[in-house]
């Protein structure tokens, strides 16, 4: 049995950045802290409690240096990690810096902000407090209807691991009942890419494997879109979760991670499903 790997799969530039600043700086601090997991994958997150840095839920809990993770923290809350007096890493990736600068911009402007995302997500919250106040969470068409747009001028951003059909489709019903619209397609260039990768190979194979964690966006959309192709899906985080009944008589199957699955985790999918599809 044939396994193709997408083009475009694992870890992206901000979550890249992520790790090699928290590698970095444990070799100078043996009291290194991440404020809640540094990136939504469970085995990564393990990885660097091994080696002492340890996951805090909140910013007292932290002893000396404490990491912001890649998906961003409110304003409130570094400005906390700062007044506490410990040694801030900011590892908030540049593109959701970019999605709190233009969610300032609009707020300022007097625009309403609409985020497109999961109102639950840390990322989403995060970039919420940008605003201040006077922001709202959309996470689907339908939710456009819950609101009064009319005379409104309204700025939207999305989160960035948003898919561009769902986005724009939020855009299309806001723009038909609001006086202005600004609308700024804030989905990342590495979301962006690997989620055509997905597409792309989806139809072409008998089944799609999705490897990440359970708790990260950007893999729950990649298993989306894979199930969108009509394929069956497995979304897993390890190759200990393969069923060999899932590819039992296949020819060909596709592979494809999210953006903080490390290309380790994806090898090992990968020789797993060879061994098991002969
Ligand atoms: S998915 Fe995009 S926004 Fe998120 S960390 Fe990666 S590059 Fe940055």
């Amino acid at each position: 049995m044939r396994v193709i790997v997408a083009d475009q799969a694992g870890v992206c530039f901000g979550v890249k950045r992520a790790l090699d600043l928290v590698y970095s700086e444990c070799e100078r601090c043996a009291s290194l802290s991440t404020l809640g997991p540094l990136i939504h994958n469970p085995q990564v997150v393990g990885a660097l409690e091994a080696k002492g840095v340890r996951v805090v839920r909140r910013v007292e809990d932290a002893d000396c240096a404490i990491v912001l993770p890649s998906h961003g923290v409110p304003y409130e809350v570094h400005q906390a990690a700062k007044d506490a007096g410990l040694n801030v890493i900011d590892a908030t990736c540049p593109f959701v810096a970019n999605v709190h600068r233009r969610v300032r911009s609009l707020a300022a402007k007097g625009f309403t902000v609409v985020v497109v995302g999961d109102s639950d997500h840390s990322e989403v919250k995060a970039i919420l407090s940008a605003a201040v106040e006077n922001a709202i969470v959309i996470s689907c068409a339908e939710e456009v209807d819950n609101y009064d747009w009319s005379g409104k001028k309204v700025g939207i951003v999305s989160q960035t691991t948003q898919t561009g059909d769902h986005f724009g489709e939020v855009v299309g019903k806001i723009a038909a009942n609001s006086a202005q619209v600004m609308a700024y397609n804030t989905i990342c260039y590495a979301t962006h890419e690997r989620q055509a990768a997905a597409r792309e190979l989806a139809p072409t194979v008998e089944a799609m494997f999705v490897v990440g964690g359970r708790n990260s966006a950007n893999t729950n959309r990649l298993a989306e879109i894979c199930e969108s192709a009509g394929v069956p899906t497995y979304h897993i985080e390890t190759a200990s979760e393969i069923d060999p009944a899932w590819i039992s008589g296949m020819e060909v199957v596709g592979l494809t991670a999210g953006a903080s699955t490390p290309q380790w985790i994806i090898d090992e999918v990968k020789q797993k499903l060879e061994r098991i599809g002969g």
